[in-house]
């Protein structure tokens, strides 16, 4: 299966390979970092000799039109767009290091939910409209 994943604010590629790449910031630390486009694969690439510490809470913008990707829905989630077969959706994830959480919705609501973490977020999830 393949997903597309796009800046839901300047529409560029995010994932020009299979990576998604996004800027990571935490404090005075800055990188890119590659996010595995499976939702509910929490693999992440890192330059040589960067970490994250679990817990902390990184700011994810857009590597494109550096737009911060921070979710309207929740100051701790971020979204990206994603095309899959020809619909798009948008994903959710956690921006705190180490937790899982992730959601894919779409205008008619929730379609797949992933990781350990999920609960503390999923009630928030369900009583949304979700899309623009
Ligand atoms: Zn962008």
């Amino acid at each position: 299966m393949d997903w597309t994943y796009s800046c839901p604010h300047c529409d560029a590629a995010l994932n020009p390979d299979v990576s998604i790449v996004l800027r990571a910031d935490f404090g005075e630390k800055k990188m890119l970092v590659g996010l595995n486009p499976q939702p509910g694969n929490y693999e992440v690439e890192l330059p040589p000799g960067e970490g994250m510490q679990p817990g902390s809470r990184w700011d994810f913008s857009c590597p494109v039109c550096d737009h911060s990707l921070v979710s309207e829905l929740s100051d701790e989630l971020c979204a990206i767009d994603m095309s899959s077969q020809g619909e798009r959706h948008r994903v959710y994830f956690s921006r705190i290091a180490g937790e899982e959480a992730t959601f894919v919705v779409s205008a008619e609501g929730m379609l797949t939910d992933h990781g350990v973490h999920r609960d503390q977020y999923l009630e928030r999830m369900v009583h949304r409209k979700y899309m623009r």
